[in-house]
């Protein structure tokens, strides 16, 4: 396909071009002698021309080829920041590794707060100067409650104070670049553990403007995140690139798993939505990640562009677990859900290991 358009291209310069040689030769057999030196000089600026614009279909059609054929797309979100775990050392190390490879692979994002982790003696100025990071790239903010609650083990009214409580200095951030607070992320993705909770959450973000963040490409990133991190600590690369060597290629069937399910349900891939955590592991290795996704034929998409997809208008069913809304989408319909990939058993192993 990329060939064809490259000899159809050549083909219309040199039919064009041809064109010009013959007028170039018509006007040449009416000059006299005394003018034949300049249109030789004429004749030669000619064909560097025609040289010159060969060369550039030549060299566009190869930059074309090599150009991946994007007929995916995704938007990337990170949850949990400024970061999932951490000093405020490795908090900045993790901010800036995030922004710099996403600067660099051209991806779009936004990120959801923990105010929470803001409020540290002697330390919020430099915390909050974090988030400023993110905005000063130009990337969005949005809100992912102030303490990161879990859904379950609190009544709606106090949900409700800690879901405000996660404004405060969000909605200043954004003000000052001119933006509002406008995208809520759940915590573990969890909605409500009762239709008459979710119901009542729902209408709390309605009514206080907020567009909800889903999640259609759901994964245990940070499952992989903690041992990788412990690894880290100790200095122990070959552990390390193990994880790595895992982490990438489980991140791929996820994406497999969950293209495969929007085409069976929808009938056609959605624009995804994925979520990362801001840690350590993605600070790391998100080039790789983004390589994969290029790769996948996916192009990146802000999370309002992916929004704009019907499929996100779908009733989302009330679940207790965190779930990806194709599945939500899909029980909403009465449909069961599908299993889905599980992370390597030595990831398992040493996950529950450090929990003990
Ligand atoms: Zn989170």
């Amino acid at each position: 396909m990329r060939g064809l358009i490259w000899r159809e291209d050549l083909q219309a310069v040199l039919s064009e071009n041809h064109a010009i040689i013959s007028w170039t030769l018509a006007v040449l057999t009416e000059l006299r002698w005394g003018q034949y030196v300049r249109a030789r000089l004429s004749l030669a600026m000619i064909c560097s021309c025609l040289l010159l614009a060969t060369l550039s279909v030549i060299i566009n059609g190869q930059e074309r080829s090599s150009t991946p054929n994007f007929r995916r797309e995704v938007a990337v979100t990170f949850d949990d920041l400024p970061a999932t775990h951490g000093d405020l050392l490795k908090m900045r190390y993790i901010t800036s590794k995030l922004l710099e490879s996403l600067k660099r692979n051209n991806v779009p994002t936004i990120g959801f707060v923990n105010e929470g982790k803001l409020l540290v003696r002697d330390e919020a100025d430099e915390r909050t100067a974090l988030l400023r990071q993110w905005l000063d790239a130009g990337y969005e903010l949005g809100n992912h409650t102030y303490s990161h609650v879990s859904v379950d083990q609190l009544p709606f009214v106090a949900y409700k104070e800690d879901l405000i409580r996660g404004e405060a200095v969000t909605k200043v951030l954004l003000r000052e670049q001119g933006l509002s607070l406008k995208y809520f992320r759940h915590p573990q993705l969890r909605t409500g553990p009762t239709p008459e909770y979710k119901k009542a959450l729902d209408n709390l973000l309605a009514e206080r403007g907020y567009t909800i963040a889903p999640v259609t490409i759901d994964n245990n990133d940070y499952i992989f995140a903690a041992v990788y991190a412990r690894a880290k600590e100790r200095n122990d690369r070959e552990l390390m690139n193990k994880i790595v060597r895992a982490y990438i290629p489980y991140m791929e069937q996820v994406f497999a798993h969950f293209e495969k399910l929007s085409v069976e349900f929808l009938g056609y891939e959605v624009k995804q939505t994925l979520l990362l955590h801001a840690n350590e592991l993605n600070a790391d290795h998100l080039d790789e990640l983004a390589q994969m996704m290029k790769k996948r034929g996916y192009r990146f998409i802000s999370l309002s562009e992916a929004l704009k997809d019907k499929a996100y208008s779908l009733p989302d069913a009330q679940v207790k677990k965190g779930l990806s809304w194709l599945h939500r989408w899909m029980i909403a319909k009465g449909l069961e859900m599908r299993p889905e990939p599980l992370e390597p058993e030595f990831i398992t192993a040493l996950f529950h290991s450090y929990r003990r």
